[in-house]
């Protein structure tokens, strides 16, 4: 069956394939889904700061009236925000219209389940099968849907946050703290979070705007390059950078230095094993054995899945893990909720600084490093299973490796190195990831794999 749905909803770029058509039909479709099992549903609906919102949000909205669901509109918010309004005001289900961190010519349409986490592969495939059978509810005349709107949804939020950390504490250090939102929904949230913690704050890129001026919206070093250089100029304790629909922060050091999300994973891991006295944690096969060596050395288990953050959530929640997140920037609370949340890494960080009262460098310091490399190879997608059971019988014949991981592609452990190879979900390419203790060394062991999958995918 053809799919709507990528690893973070459905996403194209506006009045192409993302347009007011294909968010009425996901409207009916979403609907006629939750009439299935609440005879009266009640949703929420937000969207980030992109300027094809109100057009693809009134579509949704018509699509979902049509069925009888109800429709509150909590207007523009974060996408982690939206999912704490969905699960504390307790409404059926919640949709934001975002595309995240893509150009802004990008829209998106996300849902989330009951709970406020993410929708589950079964039900996103429900509403597709719906949606290409044509096969609508459409309810009577006198039972259409009613819309509103709901105010105080960040409030709501931030007051959420400030119930889950040791304000006093955070205050007392007078933090001061460069924010780069990157004209995202964040800008909302953000700045009003860290001053009732008591933060100076240096705003850059802080007013909502759909067409990114200050920055693209993905927090990658290239585009947080003002900010880096912004943070020691400026004196600040550090800095941190948004995604669009501010689910992802990236930590810049009080020097300037970019830290990479593993590394923020890890510290963050860290500080709640340590606080927590172990307890499991959840990350994707993807992310950097630093996380894990922390972990452990404070008693705590790590769990790995496949990649894509509603996989994280679902299995966080059926083992009762203590934290979990993606190595970029996504990180996960489940004692405020099962989703990725910007603030609340951000609330988190000035935590940790308050109690272990050391710069945000020296904290860094503390984490192993490894060396990363990524890179990728075509491979049409009817060839994938065929090279993924060819890398099966020729691994066999590698005396080096110590033992072989299957939940994400496969990853190989050998000494002091791991090589992670995985069909990519969405695109005609295999993915190869190498990390070692050293950069020539995983660049040698990056070239060997990338050599073999590619003369795989020509004999196949
Ligand atoms: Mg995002």
């Amino acid at each position: 069956m053809t799919r709507l749905f990528g690893t973070n909803g459905i996403r194209g770029v506006v009045n192409q394939d993302m347009n007011s058509s294909l968010a009425l039909g996901i409207g009916q479709a979403w609907g006629t889904y939750l009439k299935r099992t609440v005879s009266h549903p009640t949703c929420a609906i937000g969207t980030d700061a992109r300027l094809s919102n109100h057009m693809l949000k009134s579509a949704v909205i018509a699509g979902m009236l049509s069925t009888g669901c109800d429709m509150v509109d909590v207007g523009l918010v974060p996408t982690p925000t939206l999912q704490y309004t969905v699960k504390e005001k307790h409404f059926d289900a919640g949709i934001v219209i975002t595309a995240s961190h893509n150009p802004p010519q990008f829209n998106g349409i996300k849902g989330t389940a009951q709970d406020g986490t993410e929708l589950t592969k079964d039900v996103e495939e429900a509403i597709e099968q719906i949606y290409f059978s044509k096969r609508f509810t459409h309810c009577n005349w006198n039972e259409v849907g009613t819309a509103s709107t709901l105010a105080g949804a960040i409030d709501l939020y931030i007051e959420g946050i400030l119930s889950k950390i040791d304000v006093p504490k955070i205050k007392k250090h007078r933090f001061h703290v460069a924010l780069d939102c990157g004209n995202g929904a964040g800008s909302l949230v953000a700045p009003m979070l860290l001053k009732k913690l008591g933060c100076t704050v240096t705003e850059m890129n802080c007013e909502p705007d759909g067409t990114f001026p200050g920055r693209h919206s993905e927090p990658i070093p290239e585009n947080l390059t003002a900010l880096m250089k912004n943070v020691p100029e400026r004196h600040a304790s550090f800095g941190v950078g948004l995604d669009g629909d501010a689910d992802r922060a990236i930590f810049i050091d009080e020097h300037g230095s970019y830290i990479w999300g593993d590394k923020s994973l890890s510290l963050v891991g860290k500080y709640i094993t340590k606080k927590k006295k172990g307890g499991v944690t959840v990350t994707p096969v993807t992310t950097s054995t630093c996380f894990e060596e922390v972990i452990r050395k404070n008693n705590g288990k790590v769990i790995y899945t496949k990649v894509g953050s509603p996989i994280v959530a679902a299995v966080m929640k059926q083992t009762h893990a203590v934290f979990g997140g993606e190595e970029n920037g996504g990180l996960i609370f489940p004692e405020f909720q099962y989703c990725r949340d910007a603030a609340m890494s951000l609330a988190t960080i000035l935590e940790i600084l308050a109690t272990e009262q050391k710069p945000l460098s020296e904290l860094i310091a503390e984490i192993p490093s490894y060396d990363m490399f990524k890179t990728k190879i075509p491979c049409p997608n009817e060839k994938k299973e065929q090279v993924i059971n060819l890398l099966e019988d020729d691994i066999e014949k590698h005396h080096e490796i110590t033992h072989i991981d299957r939940t994400d592609g496969i990853k190989l452990y050998m000494k002091d190195s791991w090589v992670l190879m995985r069909p990519s979900g969405t695109e005609p390419i295999f993915r190869v990831y190498v990390e070692a203790k050293e950069k020539h060394h995983a660049e040698k062991i990056a070239l060997f794999y990338k050599n073999l999958v590619d003369s795989l995918i020509q004999r196949t």
